[in-house]
């Protein structure tokens, strides 16, 4: 079955098409701007050039019609006609305490989802807009929506629970959700295997470090813990998000600097982590240049961000007594050498020892530990759109 992946943000839209039990990845591409001057769409056939169309796209229809245009194109494309696309997998960031595993689209499902747009307001609205266009434009085509919260749904209730008066749970619904849950459970499920071990008999760390970054501890098959909390502002120290910080520095810095809380927390998102503390860059690779080159602040951030990874590593051995495996994935995971030996530094008396030259590798399927290490380092590329793809097979095959 041939599967087009759509994941949908505000302004932009990635999409993959896949043909499972087959070829795999077929096409894959995006389109950024959508509703600002100068939008565009990059599409790239497997084993061709890349396509660039330069055209105005006022909203997600007009992309998703050029992206089907582009499939359908007769160079660049992948398919003689859409009837060729047995489903569409939707990525969908939030879908609240409601679903614990992907679902068809229906039109109760919508409503849900309108629903926990209150709990992610800059996530879920673009992707329902992204079903919507799809809907419109391929109105018998099944449509799945998997979700970024639906792995972290077994994280037991002392886990997830904020200690705040409980109404504000029962009546908001506030409580950690966590995110990333797609690729979370996809390199714990690799890792198993390349422990030659069942899923459910396998206690694994994983730490997804991309732009957006989190940790979870996924014991016997089921995440039980997960550092992104209410949103995905909470845990590690990010790019530009700040991670987990007192929540009193929210209302000290909004009296100091005459703004307002909801100016703060664009602050902690946009301007804080690893760009706030070195004012150099929130990219990795700037930083690694920037700190080799001296540059103190950048050399702080890149402390400040493997600190942080450590101390979720260590509580997450705590919580499930013991570890198996610790495994880096996303960006900087599976790319960054440096920071791997950073945050793997001085773990030894945990059972945690990263083999230098096996270390030296970036975006492969790989062990990275000593072979004395009790803990196996693994790096395990991330892929959200095949386990989209996959899930969305086993529901349409189900219909
Ligand atoms: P992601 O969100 O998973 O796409 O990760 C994007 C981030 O990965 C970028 O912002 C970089 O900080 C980081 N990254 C990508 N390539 C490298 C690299 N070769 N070395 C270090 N960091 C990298």
């Amino acid at each position: 079955m041939k599967v087009l992946v759509v994941n949908c943000g505000s302004s932009s839209l990635k999409y993959q098409v896949l043909e499972m039990g087959g070829s795999g990845l077929l096409a894959k591409g995006i389109v950024e701007r959508i509703g600002i001057p100068g939008s565009f769409l990059k599409h790239e056939k497997v084993g061709d050039d890349k396509m660039v169309l330069e055209v105005e796209m006022k909203n997600h229809k007009d992309a998703i019609a050029h992206v089907l245009e582009a499939l359908l194109n007769e160079d660049h494309g992948v398919l003689t006609s859409l009837d060729e696309l047995g489903a569409v997998g939707h990525r969908v960031v939030h879908g609240g305490e409601k679903y614990a595993s992907s679902v068809l689209i229906t039109e109760d499902v919508v409503q849900v989802l309108e629903e926990c747009s209150d709990l992610a307001p800059l996530h879920n609205p673009p992707n329902i807009l992204g079903i919507k266009a799809c809907q419109e434009l391929m109105p018998t085509t099944p449509m799945v929506g998997v979700f970024d919260t639906a792995f972290h749904q077994t994280v037991p209730k002392e886990a997830y629970l904020y200690a705040i008066p409980y109404e504000y749970y029962e009546k908001y619904q506030v409580r950690k959700y966590g995110f990333h849950g797609t690729s979370h459970k996809y390199v714990a499920e690799r890792a198993a295997a390349m422990m030659g071990k069942a899923f459910n008999e396998v206690k694994v760390i994983t730490c997804h470090l991309g732009n957006g970054a989190s940790c979870a501890a996924v014991k016997n098959g089921v995440c039980i813990d997960t550092s992104m909390g209410f949103t995905p502002l909470d845990g590690l120290v990010m790019g530009t998000r700040s991670g987990a910080i007192d929540p009193a520095v929210i209302i000290y810095i909004a009296e100091k600097e005459g703004i307002t809380a909801d100016q703060v927390i664009n602050i902690l998102n946009k301007k804080s982590g690893v760009l706030g503390i070195s004012g150099v860059s929130s990219d990795f690779r700037d930083l690694g240049q920037a700190a080799e080159e001296g540059v103190e602040r950048a050399v702080l951030a890149l402390a400040v961000y493997a600190l942080r990874v450590k101390t979720y590593i260590g509580s997450y051995i705590a919580e499930m007594n013991g570890a198996d495996a610790l495994v880096f994935t996303a960006g900087v995971g599976e790319n960054d050498i440096a920071m791997r030996e950073l945050i793997c530094k001085d773990l030894d008396a945990l059972g945690i020892k990263i083999d230098k030259e096996k270390n030296n590798i970036r975006g492969e399927e790989t062990i990275l530990s000593a072979d004395d290490s009790k803990i196996k380092i693994l790096l395990v590329p991330t892929n959200e759109e095949l386990m989209i793809a996959r899930d969305t097979v086993e529901i349409v095959e189900a219909l």
